[in-house]
């Protein structure tokens, strides 16, 4: 049984301060390439192999409260 989430990030809050992405242990963040509207290249989740485990570092790290983490409910079997 594994905790396993995602994470939404408000990009428009967003400063592009990079916390999120060195502080993610399975390196899910990253500098999308567009521009948000404060004119900085917001963070952005990537998780195609559904790996983040909601541990909440990137949450904890963000100084502008962009990061809202979600956990999954119930148990994921085989893991
Ligand atoms: S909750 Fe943890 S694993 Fe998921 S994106 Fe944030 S730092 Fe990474
Ligand atoms: S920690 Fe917050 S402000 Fe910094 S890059 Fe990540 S989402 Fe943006």
């Amino acid at each position: 049984m594994a905790v396993k989430g995602y994470i939404e990030i408000d990009e428009d809050r967003c400063k592009g301060c990079g916390l999120c992405i060195s502080f993610c242990p399975k390196n899910l963040i990253r500098f999308s390439e567009k521009f948000n509207s404060k004119g900085y290249h917001p963070a952005e989740f990537h998780d195609p192999q559904g790996e983040c485990i909601a541990c909440g570092f990137c949450y904890q790290m963000c100084p502008e409260t962009a990061i809202t983490v979600y956990r999954f409910q119930g148990v994921i079997e085989n893991e």
